[in-house]
């Protein structure tokens, strides 16, 4: 160790030594960026041993031995993610207001501008800590963990997170009468009844489920997420290339997952009602960017009419509905969303005639449309709407979404790591 101090160092050192017994650790941190690869603690014995000065003997003042004690706290944080997996990790301190005045004190009257923090170099001495008593190898990332600690002081808690994990994809729901994620029981509110048959749940599956259900199990994890790209209604289908969704798996206990392996779980147990495809791995903003995004929707209709319709009075009704709608909440959704009008626009429609009665349409529109009360009119919540422009009644007998559009989505925009290439 050769560490050399100018005099005004020294005589700030000589100054810190004689205020009362100091640590090694707290000696060493008002000279943090004095010397390269050293530890605080060596920057101060090096002082002492440059003052000849041992200083005076006993618990140090500005942190009352909480660096004796890191140890135990790194023994502590390893012992809880024993059997979890991660890469990267963080160390977070909470002082008790007696520490944080001790500090606040100690900076005031011996300022520097190469030191370093209590909190900075506890989590610093603790993390290091930490990384030897692991069998693993594992690396500070102060931005987005795998898993972080935040030491409280004041109430000797430790509190550890485990980062969720983002798993990106399309689903295609095959089958009507099943929602997107998980309901609770209208009537107890998910405690379970004699009405829900004690689940909890309103309906027995949902997407979410099929699709959590073999993550789950290989993470270890006790719950996730479907975070969908819009939604459709329980007993419309999902077609074509299916709609981008993020799966977040909160706590997983494993973090390296066979994407391919699990899409295959999840179809083949799921075969007929729920279907996965271009899985990959995504990170958390991918959440707020599927929210976010008003993607085009396009949809069939099979409508039925309470009058015949000819081919021709359908085709100029449908070109007179595209432009802009104006939709009143819906009735059946009124219970559960606010009561205000919105504006979407109808792109495109077209529609076949199948029988006297019958018509199979495709309605291209803006995300949020609803399309059933487009049809309907919903007791005149939606104009302009099939229904006043034929003068006939018309209503939705089933619908499906064949397309959800937008070229923001990480799976068309390239920025997907895809998982193929996983051992
Ligand atoms: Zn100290
Ligand atoms: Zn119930």
């Amino acid at each position: 160790m050769s560490l050399r101090f100018d005099e005004a160092q020294l005589e700030r050192a000589r100054h810190i030594l004689g205020a009362g017994p100091i640590c090694d650790e707290c000696l060493g941190r008002p000279f943090a960026r004095v010397g390269r690869g050293l530890t605080n603690a060596e920057r101060g014995q090096a002082m002492r041993a440059s003052l000849s000065e041992p200083g005076k003997a006993g618990l140090c003042w500005v942190c009352g031995g909480l660096f004796d004690r890191a140890v135990a706290w790194a023994d502590r944080a390893a012992r809880r993610v024993v059997e979890i997996e991660f890469d990267t990790y963080l160390f977070g301190v909470r002082l008790s207001p007696r520490l944080e005045e001790m500090e606040a004190f100690f900076k005031e009257r011996f300022p520097s501008d190469e030191g370093e923090s209590l909190k900075h170099a506890f989590n610093r001495v603790v993390g290091k800590g930490f990384e030897a008593r692991l069998e693993q190898s594992a690396t500070v990332d102060f931005a987005s963990p795998d898993v972080s600690f935040v030491i409280d002081l004041a109430s000797d808690v430790l509190h550890v997170h485990i980062a969720s994990v983002y798993v990106y994809g399309r689903y295609r729901k095959l089958a009507r009468g099943i929602p997107q994620t998980k309901w609770p029981c209208r009537r107890c509110r998910g405690w379970g009844c004699a009405s829900c048959g004690f689940t909890g749940k309103q309906y027995p599956e949902s997407v979410e489920e099929w699709i959590a259900a073999p993550l789950l199990e290989v993470t270890g994890a006790e719950a996730a997420l479907l975070h969908g790209a819009g939604r459709e209604d329980i007993d419309a289908r999902m077609l074509g290339d299916g709609r981008p969704f993020v799966l977040e798996v909160l706590a997983p206990r494993c973090r390296t997952l066979d994407l391919p392996r699990l899409r295959r779980d999840v179809n083949d147990r799921a075969a007929g009602k729920v279907e996965v495809s271009a899985l990959s791995f995504v990170d958390r903003d991918a959440v707020a960017l599927l929210k976010e995004l008003h993607a085009t929707k396009r949809y069939r209709a099979l409508v039925e009419f309470g009058e015949p319709v000819s081919s021709e009075r359908l085709d100029e009704a449908l070109s007179a509905l595209c432009g802009e709608i104006e939709q009143r909440t819906p009735q059946r959704v009124s219970h559960r969303r606010a009561d205000r009008v919105r504006r979407r626009r109808l792109l495109s429609a077209s529609g076949e005639v199948e029988s006297a009665r019958r018509a199979v349409l495709e309605l291209e529109g803006e995300g949020g449309l609803y399309v059933k009360e487009l049809i309907s009119g919903d007791g005149g919540r939606t104009t302009p709407n099939l229904t006043d422009l034929l003068g006939i009644c018309a209503l939705v007998t089933e619908l499906d979404v064949v397309e959800v559009r937008s070229d923001a989505f990480p799976d068309r925009t390239g920025s997907v790591d895809n998982g193929e290439a996983l051992p």
